[in-house]
């Protein structure tokens, strides 16, 4: 039996407990810490430090004024759990640590210096996608690793096999389901929704063949190769899940995976007895979950409709032609000017447009021309506006845009009746009053911003084709709206040159 720091204590010298009896050095290094009831009094303490910043740090990232100190927060937590870590498990190469830390330093900056602001929810699929593989194969070594008769295993066998298996099954659906949404949004395959019936039949099947086999497995550890098994049945479930999914459903589906990832993790903690990432992955988890509910909420969607539903246009509700038709009025960016010089309130909607066109310099130079000419100019900022939760936030913010000018929905909505003049710019369904007046519009029940309600409006978009839900939009015929049809950015520049020409 593997002797314990507590029979030898009288080995023991001040926090360290060294046990030099007919163990080798590694062994003596692992017993090192983390079996002292100092030691690991100290590390447990630092663990709930890293876990007090770590919800700290999301407290203040849930307004853009604290978000910055949130990160920073969140950031000084990750030291600690990290620096607590290395100093618990002395057993690991610290080259090995440092190499992977330079390599992944590297290929992150690079991305993240890389990527396009339109690109980012691919970016957060892959590391996603990263984190649950990572939790799976990390898992799985420590399962490995027990199996050896040298080593004993940090936790109950019961307890590691189980937590493996389940960090096995989730990790591996999440990294396969992430990387189907990474090529989906890349454009590497096909985005289109597709509905097989029994494909969910087949994919539940598969998740219970999975959980049998991790059953199987905690029953008996020594039958490794049921890991591998399991992991391979997880790929494919992770694979199907995610493939009939339409590309525009993807940002929901990410944030699920998020939220799949930080289960993983937790899992994960289990099999270590790793109480920071227990704790950071139910963070993980349940904001994941918290966000994905948010969307659907804003989407007026159900979660199984996105998942198991196929999202196609609605047939029945009013055609483009029949809207439209004789009713809408294009203006200039003239015009605009004119009308803009006799407004006093003026509120900016943006869009998925705004995000294509990276207008949002733009934008920002016309808000301050309207301030200079003694205009209030406020920003009306939908939920889901974009294709990325906070996606207009984002953007805003790169552009130096004052928070303090950022309405949200319920704020400005009771507003617009005050507002001179909005300009909406590349949005269509966040804006479309047919989710008010139209029960069969696959939006009917979504909250939209009342922009029909103020004075005048002005629409900057390219056509009169539709947005994400594929249905035409009213307020673009309104008899208070006139449509400048040009790419956002340059709308706006041209709308700023005819106010400075003035
Ligand atoms: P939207 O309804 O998708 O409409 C975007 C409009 O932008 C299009 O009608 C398009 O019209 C215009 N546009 C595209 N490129 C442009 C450019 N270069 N310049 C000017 N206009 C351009 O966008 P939204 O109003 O922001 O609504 C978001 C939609 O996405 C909602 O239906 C929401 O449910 C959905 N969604 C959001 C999220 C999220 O997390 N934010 C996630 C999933 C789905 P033209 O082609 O005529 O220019």
């Amino acid at each position: 039996m593997r002797p314990s720091c507590y029979d030898s204590i009288r080995h023991t010298s001040g926090d360290s407990c060294w046990f030099f009896g007919d163990l080798g050095q590694s062994e003596v290094l692992r017993f090192g810490v983390h079996f002292l009831p100092m030691g690991s009094a100290l590390i447990n303490l630092a663990y709930l430090l890293a876990a007090v910043l770590f919800i700290l740090g999301l407290k203040g990232l849930s307004h853009p004024r604290t978000a910055v100190r949130g990160n920073q927060l969140g950031a000084l937590g990750m030291l600690i759990a990290i620096v607590a870590t290395l100093l618990d498990r002395q057993i690991i190469s610290y080259e090995l640590v440092i190499l992977g830390l330079v390599v992944g330093a590297l290929v992150g900056a690079i991305m993240a210096i890389r990527v396009q602001m339109t690109a980012m929810p691919q970016m957060v699929a892959l590391l996603n996608g990263f984190g649950g593989a990572a939790s799976a194969l990390v898992a799985g070594a420590s399962l490995i690793e027990s199996s050896l008769p040298e080593v004993a295993p940090p936790v109950p066998l019961v307890q590691l096999t189980a937590a493996t298996a389940a960090s096995g099954i989730i990790g591996a659906v999440t990294f396969w389901g992430s990387l189907v949404a990474f090529a989906k949004l890349q454009g590497l395959v096909s985005d289109n929704p597709f509905q097989v019936g029994f494909l969910h039949y087949l994919n539940g099947l598969l998740l219970l063949i999975a959980i049998g086999v991790g059953v199987y497995l905690t029953l008996n550890p020594s039958a490794i190769g049921a890991y591998w098994v399991l992991l391979a049945i997880a790929s494919v479930v992770g694979l199907l899940l995610v493939t009939p999914i339409g590309g525009a459903d993807m940002p929901v589906v990410i944030a699920l995976l998020n939220s799949y990832s930080g289960l993983a993790a937790a899992a994960t903690g289990f099999v270590l007895n790793n109480n920071s990432l227990i704790i950071t992955g139910s963070l993980v988890g349940a904001s994941g979950i918290i966000l994905t509910t948010i969307m659907c909420r804003a989407m007026n969607r159900s979660l199984r409709n996105v998942l198991f539903g196929v999202w196609v246009p609605a047939e029945k509700g009013p055609k483009a032609e029949e809207v439209y038709a004789g009713k809408v009025k294009a203006t200039s960016p003239e015009e605009v000017a004119m009308l803009l010089e006799g407004a006093r309130y003026v509120v900016i909607v943006p869009g998925y447009g705004m995000a294509v066109s990276q207008a949002q310099h733009a934008v920002r130079d016309l808000m301050q021309i309207l301030e200079a000419q003694g205009m209030r100019v406020d920003f009306a900022i939908h939920p889901v506006a974009g294709r990325m939760p906070g996606h207009m936030n984002v953007l805003l913010a790169e552009a130096d845009v004052p928070y303090d000018h950022l309405k949200e929905m319920d704020e400005i909505n009771s507003l617009f009746e005050q507002v001179d003049v909005a300009i909406v710019i590349g949005a269509n369904d966040v804006v479309n009053p047919l989710a008010r007046t139209d029960p069969n519009s696959p939006i009917a029940g979504m909250s939209i911003l009342d922009v029909d309600k103020a004075r005048s409006v002005v629409v900057i978009k390219r056509s009169l084709s539709p947005g994400f839900a594929g249905i035409p939009n009213p307020l673009f015929a309104a008899d208070n709206t006139l449509m400048l049809f040009a790419d956002a950015r340059q709308g706006v520049q041209e709308i700023i040159s005819a106010l400075k020409a003035k």
